[in-house]
């Protein structure tokens, strides 16, 4: 069996992935399991260059077949902010309660339209040769007048799916996974994975 090594140190992603993964021919390794203690600078400008830039450095530098993601939360009233700076929006150390703040004052006002918001998630896999391909996974909504649920992580509590009526916070975590864009872009790496490493050329 072949093996992938999940460049990740996020619990909640590793057992997202294994359980997606869970029936393919891969052996799933975590960075963890194979002693590698190496962080990656997330030095793009976009999602799809920072899970690729992460995905092959850490193919290259442990020689196994590697996937990496990198996902964030775009705001249109704020020109897509935060974006790829989701975890360090305001400052690295700053709680989510006071990102909140920032956001709804910012944001006070504004009707549903102008509130859309989608959190995206780019998911790469590489070889340690170099070669290496990338899926993208979207869910759009609003952001919601108030914090609201328990559930989840990050930006969940401000993020309201509207045909669920519920912030992805008030989800359950398989209800969360089988809509979210990490959840869409895993099902798309999955069909990558049946095949790899023979790619199939995308379609033009
Ligand atoms: P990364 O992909 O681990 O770099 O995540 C970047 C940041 O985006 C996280 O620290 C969160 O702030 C935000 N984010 C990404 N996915 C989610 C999600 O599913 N819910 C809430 N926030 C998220």
């Amino acid at each position: 069996m072949r093996s992938l090594l999940l460049a990740t140190t996020n619990r909640h992603k590793i057992e997202e992935f294994r359980t997606i993964f869970s029936d393919l021919p891969w052996h799933l390794l975590s960075l963890h399991d194979i002693h590698v203690d190496m962080d990656v600078e997330e030095t793009g400008t976009t999602f799809a260059e920072n899970a690729t830039l992460k995905a092959l450095t850490y193919a290259r530098a442990t020689g196994m077949f590697a996937l990496a993601d990198d996902s964030g939360l775009e705001i249109d009233a704020l020109g897509g902010a935060p974006g790829v700076y989701s975890a360090r929006f305001i400052r690295p150390d700053a709680s989510y309660d006071e990102r909140f703040r920032v956001i709804l004052e910012t944001m006070q006002g504004l009707s549903a339209e102008l509130r859309a918001a989608r959190f995206r998630c780019v998911i790469a896999l590489a070889e340690p040769s170099g070669s290496v391909r990338s899926v993208e996974g979207v869910i759009e909504g609003v952001i919601a007048d108030a914090p609201r649920g328990q559930n989840g992580f990050g930006y969940d509590p401000i993020f309201l799916v509207p045909s669920l009526g519920k912030t992805t916070a008030e989800l359950s975590s398989d209800d969360k996974n089988s809509i979210s864009h990490r959840g869409r872009a895993a099902q798309k790496a999955r069909e990558l994975l049946e095949v790899w490493p023979v790619f199939p050329v995308p379609h033009q």
